[in-house]
C-alpha cells in the first residue's frame, strides 16, 4: 500500500514559496501527474516525496505513515530523472541489472526480477544486444525496464521523455501507461507537456506558483476547468476566452459579435470561454440577416489544414477566435462565415477568473 498524502505542505526557498499549502492524495496504484509551467513547483513536490527536502509546514504520509523522520532510502521510492540514456558499453541486460547489482541484490533474485520486467516490457529477445544495435523505441523500453526493475513503493518521474523526438515520445508514453497499469504501482509523473499529461494520467494536479489550482481526471479538468488559468493550460488550440457582458436573453462577447442565447448564464460572468471544437462554423449565406441563434457573422482570418482537422482563425468584432473543424473543409481566408456555439458548451468566468456554475 503506497498512497502518498500531502497535508497543507509548504516549502520555501528564502522568499520563494516553491510549494504553498499543498494538500492532495495520490492513491495506491494511481498514475498521478503534476502539470504546470516552469517554476510552478513540480520538482519541489517530487523532492519532498523523496525526502530530499523537508517541508517548512504540513505533513507528508506514505502508505499511511508520516515520513518526517524517515530517510530517503527507507522511503524506497524510485526516481526516474529526465535522462533515460543507457550505458553504451553494457548490453541491454546489464543495463537493466545495474540498479540491482549496485544494491547487492542476490543473483537469483536479480535474474528473476530482470526476467519479470523484461516479459512485461517485451524486451526478452533483445537483452543480449548493446544499445547501439537497438532501435530508438527498444532503447526506451530498456531504459524504462532499468528504472522499473527495483521493487519500490512508488515511482517518481520528472519529465522522463521530454528529450525524445515527438514520435518516440508518443510511443513511449503509450508504453509507460500500459506498464504502469500492469505493474500496479503508484506513479507520480511530472511533465510540462499538456498533451502528455492528458494522455497518461489517471488524475492531474494543476500547479501555479506552488499552489494546486485543480485536481481531477483529465476529461473532468478539460470539461470543467476551475478557472481561466486552468482553462488556458489544457487544450490545443487553447480555449477562446472573451470579455463578455450580460445582454437581453443571454451574454454578448467581442462587442456583440458573439451572442450566446443562454437565459441561465450567470449574472456575474465577465468572461466566456469557448473551446475551439465547440465553435460551429458554416458559410455565410448571401443576403442572410444576422440572428444570434443561427450564427453571427465572422471573417476567416487564416486557415491551418492539419490533415485530420483544420484550425480556422476567425475575426469577430475586434476579437480573434480559433475554431477546430473536422477534416479539410472548403474555407478560405477572407470568406464570411456564420459562427455559433451551443449554450451548454459555454464556460463562464467571474471577476477573479474563477469558473461560475450556470
Ligand atoms: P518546476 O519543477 O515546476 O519548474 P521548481 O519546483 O523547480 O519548479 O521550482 C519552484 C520554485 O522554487 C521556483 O521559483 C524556483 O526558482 C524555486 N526553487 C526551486 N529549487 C530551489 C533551490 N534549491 N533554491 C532556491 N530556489 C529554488
Amino acid at each position: 500500500m503506497a498512497d502518498i498524502v500531502f497535508r497543507n505542505v509548504t516549502k520555501r526557498y528564502g522568499n520563494t514559496l516553491a510549494v504553498d499549502d499543498a494538500s492532495f492524495t495520490v492513491d495506491d496504484n494511481e498514475f498521478f501527474c503534476f502539470f504546470g509551467p516552469p517554476l510552478s513547483g513540480k520538482s519541489t513536490v517530487l523532492r519532498l516525496v523523496l525526502g530530499l527536502e523537508t517541508p517548512d509546514a504540513g505533513e507528508i504520509l506514505i502508505g499511511g505513515r508520516p515520513v518526517s523522520t524517515v530517510s530517503p532510502a527507507e522511503r524506497n521510492i524510485a526516481m526516474v530523472f529526465q535522462n533515460l540514456a543507457l550505458f553504451p558499453h553494457m548490453s541491454a541486460r546489464d543495463n537493466v541489472r545495474f540498479p540491482l547489482v549496485e544494491r547487492r541484490v542476490d543473483e537469483a533474485d536479480i535474474e528473476r526480477r530482470v526476467a519479470d520486467v523484461a516479459a512485461k516490457l517485451h524486451i526478452g529477445h533483445i537483452l543480449h544486444k548493446p544499445p547501439a544495435q537497438l532501435s530508438g523505441g527498444e532503447r526506451q523500453r530498456v531504459a524504462i525496464a532499468r528504472a522499473l526493475v527495483r521493487d519500490p513503493n512508488a515511482y517518481l518521474m520528472d519529465d522522463p521523455i521530454s528529450a525524445l523526438d515527438a514520435r518516440l515520445r508518443e510511443e513511449t508514453r503509450v508504453e509507460l501507461k500500459r506498464i504502469q497499469r500492469e505493474l500496479g504501482k503508484t506513479l507520480i509523473y511530472v511533465t510540462h507537456d499538456q498533451e502528455e499529461a492528458m494522455s497518461v494520467a489517471d488524475r492531474i494536479a494543476i500547479l501555479e506558483d506552488g499552489k494546486i489550482r485543480q485536481i481531477g481526471a483529465p476529461a473532468e479538468i478539460y470539461d470543467r476547468p476551475a478557472s481561466t488559468y486552468v482553462a488556458r493550460l489544457l487544450g490545443s488550440p487553447m480555449m477562446n476566452i472573451l470579455k463578455s457582458v450580460r445582454g437581453e436573453g443571454g451574454v454578448e462577447a467581442a462587442e456583440g459579435a458573439i451572442r450566446i442565447a443562454d437565459k441561465a448564464a450567470p449574472a456575474d460572468a465577465v468572461e466566456i470561454g469557448l473551446r475551439p471544437e465547440d465553435i460551429k462554423v458554416r458559410p455565410w449565406l448571401d443576403g442572410e440577416i444576422s440572428d444570434g441563434r443561427a450564427g453571427r457573422p465572422a471573417r476567416v482570418f487564416e486557415v491551418e489544414p492539419l490533415g485530420g482537422y483544420t484550425v480556422v482563425t476567425l475575426a469577430a468584432g475586434q476579437a480573434r477566435l480559433r475554431a477546430l473543424l473536422r477534416g479539410q473543409p472548403d474555407i478560405r481566408p477572407d470568406a464570411m462565415v456564420a459562427i455559433s456555439c451551443e449554450p451548454a458548451r459555454v464556460h463562464y468566468f467571474g471577476q477573479s477568473g474563477g469558473a461560475l456554475a450556470r
